[in-house]
């Protein structure tokens, strides 16, 4: 499959011709300030083009942007021009981030739908708009960052299936990147780098979401996990804990749920392990919801939609890319992804509604719905996770409730945990990278609402408790010991069919989560 590439604009000067190249400069730039880029005749003809389109001052090509910088623009002697000016006022860094991501998505866009053969997209920002995000270098990382992953996000597409290659998008172009900036090869560099390994995790992500269940089921998710991870034997090391063996574990809630399925269920357990620990290496455990496919068991769900319960498995391909990414990224903490899959089916051996199954840590569970499974495996997986591996942080990624969708809308995850310091760090970096999260309350008064007359818990909340993802996270409370540094983030309302985000717009899956927790873990000392 062909791919995009990304360059450093600044050490590729040579190529940044004006013949079938589309320009986006983003920031104001001073007289001058983008000669070292170009041949003396090219920077004339941007120059020109420059001064013909502010001269003209075309309302429809403007666009406004929060920032106390008085111009962005993008602009080409192609086709289009869009030249933006802002109105003086600084908003949250998250419109700006996702500002950015849709002038790049529209650049991309430009190319990909091209019949002048454009092959190369330039876009190149100026040292005074890259402080936005940052001082000392920093925004020029996070700039070339956010543009990279951008480029690679935007130019996602799933289309294994599609034969006529009329319905495929180009994707043989090049991106060069460029900041303005002195002496700032090594940072775009090191940003570009940076894009590329996030942008490729949260695509591998989006690719296994929408992979079709009869393709990706627990019996083949493994060998896609063994040929993802393959060049990356040195430092990750994948374990696959099989039915015997979770038996044998009493893990009840993977066998229960796996019982209607031809396939058989399994563990993932994927470890990245830094080439040097120190004092300050942490362990960060991320578990991931694994349902291949959701029919809802014998409580069987309605016909509509179902289709996109193949994506029920967003978690653990949140997790695993996660792992790669933080691996790729030779971050100097340990993460570790932990990913029950199974596929929930009805059928002759299927669990039903009244069982009670015995978890992990020897607690109990009454099923009174068997669409409630995802609780059910994470429950084993959780107990699993901070039983063995002692995280110091343990995190997990689930399609957990559809009531996440009507208390949040297509916007924020829902996140919960008794952390909430762990909580308020994530929703710092979610706010920034553009995968937000709320803070549901996990409060005392919800957990009645999960007991069960007959056994310890009981998979549904009771009727009066309502809150269905607040209840979901209380259930998985249970298998979290009380001083481990545990958030729950439900991610049924944003793993699937993004609203508002261009750049995501390559089929259905979102990859939500990726971006997030590599962020997340860049950052902890
Ligand atoms: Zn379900």
């Amino acid at each position: 499959m062909d791919t995009i590439t990304i360059e450093n604009a600044k050490t590729k000067r040579s190529v940044l011709q004006e013949k079938q190249t589309f320009f986006c400069f983003l920031g104001s730039f001073e007289t001058d300030e983008l000669a070292s880029f170009f041949s003396d005749e090219t920077f004339n003809a941007i120059d020109q083009t420059f001064n013909e389109y502010l001269d003209k001052k075309n309302a429809e090509r403007i666009f406004h942007l929060g920032t106390p910088f008085s111009r962005l623009c993008g602009l080409s002697w192609h086709s289009t021009t869009k030249i933006v000016e802002t109105n003086g006022q600084k908003r949250e860094k998250f419109f700006l981030h996702e500002k950015i991501r849709q002038i790049v998505t529209e650049c991309t866009d430009v190319v990909e739908k091209s019949d002048e053969k454009i092959t190369k997209l330039v876009i190149i920002f100026s040292n005074k708009f890259s402080t936005i995000f940052g001082e000392n270098g920093r925004g020029i990382f996070l700039l070339s960052k956010i543009i990279a992953s951008t480029c690679f996000l935007s130019s996602y597409q799933f289309t294994d299936f599609i034969t006529d290659d009329a319905r495929k998008k180009k994707s043989n172009y090049t991106v060069y990147i460029g900041s303005t900036a002195e002496n700032c090869e090594q940072i775009i560099d090191c940003g570009i780098k940076n894009g590329n390994i996030v942008g490729n995790a949260v695509n591998q992500a989006r690719r296994w979401g929408d992979m079709p269940p009869n393709l990706l089921n627990p019996s083949t998710y493994k060998s896609e996990i063994t040929n993802f991870f393959s060049s990356l034997r040195a430092s990750c090391d994948i374990r696959f804990i099989e039915k015997e063996e979770l038996k044998k574990l009493s893990c009840g809630g993977i066998i229960a749920v796996c019982e209607g399925s031809k396939h058989d269920p399994f563990m993932g357990i994927v470890s990245y392990t830094p080439a040097k620990k120190s004092a300050s290496t942490k362990r960060i455990v991320i578990v991931g919801k694994g349902v291949t496919f959701d029919t809802g068991g014998i409580s069987i769900k309605p016909a509509d939609n179902m289709e996109d319960m193949k994506d029920d498995m967003a978690g653990s391909a949140v997790a695993l890319a996660i792992v790669w990414a933080a691996a790729k990224l030779e971050i100097p903490h340990e993460v570790i992804a932990v990913v029950p899959v199974v596929e929930n089916m009805p059928g002759g051996n299927a669990c039903r509604p009244g069982d009670i199954i015995t978890f992990y840590n020897g607690k109990t569970a009454e099923i009174k719905n068997t669409d409630a499974e995802g609780r059910l495996i994470l429950a084993d997986a959780l107990s699993y996770a901070s039983d063995k591996l002692q995280p110091d942080i343990l995190i997990d990624f689930a399609t957990l409730t559809g009531a996440c969708s009507v208390a949040l809308g297509p916007f924020f995850a829902a996140i919960m945990g008794k952390n909430k310091d762990l909580m308020r760090q994530l929703q710092e970096v979610g706010d920034i990278i553009g995968e937000r999260c709320w803070e549901l309350p996990l409060d005392d008064l919800f957990f009645p609402g999960v007991e069960s007359e007959i056994a310890d818990l009981c998979n549904i909340g009771k009727k009066n408790y309502r809150a269905g993802t607040i209840i979901g996270g209380c259930f998985l409370k249970h298998f979290v010991k009380d001083i481990t540094k545990w958030a729950h983030i439900d991610i049924a309302n944003v793993s699937m069919h993004p609203v508002g985000r261009p750049y995501l717009k390559g089929c259905g899956a979102t990859g939500f989560g990726v971006q997030l927790i590599t962020s997340f873990v860049s950052q902890i000392c």
